[in-house]
């Protein structure tokens, strides 16, 4: 087959197990150059594409690449400048080989391109419109709105603070999505502040310098930042950060940033950086209450065209009242359950599936998991549970705190210690990306589905 027929059949299938906006945003402009001694090398268009092809679709288009015949042992990707239509981004891109996202002024006829980029850190997921307001996240609505409509007018910085799964992250991802739906060249750039700490600590290490990343986080228009509370005790980096927030917010930028406390309460937290964030607004979100959890719940059914009764939700409302991530989890075992069974989800299965314990299935534990789970990727419960941190290692370190957590519902700090970790907060950073992983069709679902029929089998 040539080259380019089978990469059209490749991209028909990637096209199916993607949303719209990823497919047209990363795969669009990509092309097989060639295939030889086992690589298989693909042309894209820009660094923000390759990096977000490595590091999110590689297993899927591995996968389907196998499902066309071919089974590289890597696939390679590749900036490749003949490609149309960006021509502006590859020269500023092949100027900067491998370095950060590109920052500067880029002509308007590739403004279509910058919108893809721009959109990096965002998941389209998560929406204005599929957010539900109650009395717990009202008046960070309201704001979080404001600032959409008018970015850097008002509340600035905004700091939204709250307990871990109420929708933080939903929420200040929903204003740069709403930004950029009604103005498509603005920069955004959303990131999570680990991110920002890698990214930081990448450009000290490799490029022994810091001015290509401060050039990219002082470009954006909008800045928001996820989870600040991890800046604690990172006294360089606050440095940075409190450089970057004085240039954009003496620019009239929009600053958004979300934490587990509030500014007072981040240990070891700079004086100037504290001040700086509580200068805007700072809203606390809480837990949500019953109508609105109930209101949550036929959302996200709807997501997935399941109509839930509403006895169900109330229910599920009823029995799950710590944070909405775990509401999530209980509504999705749900329906998994009766999807396995073929059987709606009513409140006699519901009620039968919690009362009898069969969502938590007692006679499995932890131990149990991490061990199938290592077996299950060739890795041994030595390396699983030890410090490597190789990716073949990580991923299924990963999957088994996933499992933990899905499957018998433990706690993060219970979590990370059954898989040798002392923070917690790496469980629930593990837990959170193979969560998103999952979201499509790739080889970690593959896994996981593997792994959790074998469990019950
Ligand atoms: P946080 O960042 O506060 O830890 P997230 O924003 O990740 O929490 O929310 C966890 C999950 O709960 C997400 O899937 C999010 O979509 C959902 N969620 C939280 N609050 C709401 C809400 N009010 N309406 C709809 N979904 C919500
Ligand atoms: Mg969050």
């Amino acid at each position: 087959m040539q080259e380019s027929t089978l990469w059209q059949a490749v991209l028909g299938e990637v096209e199916l197990s993607v949303s719209r906006g990823n497919f047209v945003t990363w795969f669009k402009n990509t092309q097989l150059i060639r295939e030889k001694d086992g690589v298989v090398v693909i042309g894209v268009p820009n660094i923000f594409v390759k990096n977000q092809l490595e590091r999110k679709f590689n297993d899927l288009v591995l996968k389907v690449l196998a499902k066309n015949g071919l089974l590289p042992e890597r696939i390679e990707y590749k900036i490749h400048t003949g490609m149309a239509p960006a021509p502006r981004r590859d020269e500023d891109v092949l100027k900067n080989p491998g370095g950060f996202r590109e920052a500067s002024k880029t002509p308007k006829s590739s403004i279509a391109n910058v919108t893809h980029s721009y959109r990096q850190g965002l998941n389209e997921r998560y929406t204005f419109e599929n957010f539900v307001v109650g009395g717990s996240n009202e008046l960070a609505y309201a704001a979080c709105q404001a600032i959409a409509k008018k970015p850097g007018k008002k509340y600035n910085p905004l700091f939204l603070y709250g307990g871990v799964g109420i929708g933080k992250t939903h929420l200040i991802q929903a204003v740069g999505n709403a930004i950029l739906a009604a103005k498509p060249s603005t920069r955004i750039v959303y990131a999570s502040t680990e991110q920002f700490v890698q990214e930081f600590v990448d450009a000290m290490r490799f490029k022994k310098n810091t001015s290509d990343f401060a050039g990219f986080y002082r470009s954006a228009d909008v800045l928001i930042v996820d989870d600040v509370q991890f800046l604690a005790g990172k006294e360089k980096i606050q440095e940075e950060f409190f450089h970057t927030f004085n240039a954009l917010h003496q620019a009239n930028k929009q600053l958004i940033m979300s934490s587990d406390k509030p500014p007072k309460d981040i240990p070891t937290l700079a004086d100037r950086l504290r001040s700086r964030f509580a200068m805007g607004m700072t809203i606390d979100m809480q837990n949500p209450d019953f109508e609105t959890r109930c209101a949550i719940l036929h959302i996200k059914a709807g997501s997935q065209d399941i109509n839930l009764p509403q006895a169900v939700a109330e229910f599920l409302a009823t029995r799950v009242q710590s944070n909405v991530r775990e509401l999530e989890g209980a509504l999705n075992q749900v329906l998994a359950y009766c999807d396995m069974r073929g059987v709606e989800p009513n409140l006699q299965t519901v009620s039968l599936m919690f009362e009898s314990g069969k969502a938590r299935p007692k006679h499995i534990s932890a131990r149990h998991i991490v061990e199938r789970t290592a077996k299950h990727f060739h890795v041994s419960m030595e390396e699983i549970l030890g410090p490597k941190r190789d990716k073949d290692i990580v991923v299924p370190r990963q999957i088994a705190m996933y499992m933990l957590r899905s499957e018998l519902h433990l706690s993060f700090p219970k979590i990370a210690h059954e898989l040798g970790r002392k923070d917690h907060t790496t469980a629930i950073h593990s837990i959170d990306k193979i969560e998103k992983e999952l979201s499509y069709e790739g080889l970690v679902k593959q896994n996981v589905s593997e792994l959790k029929e074998r469990l019950y089998a």
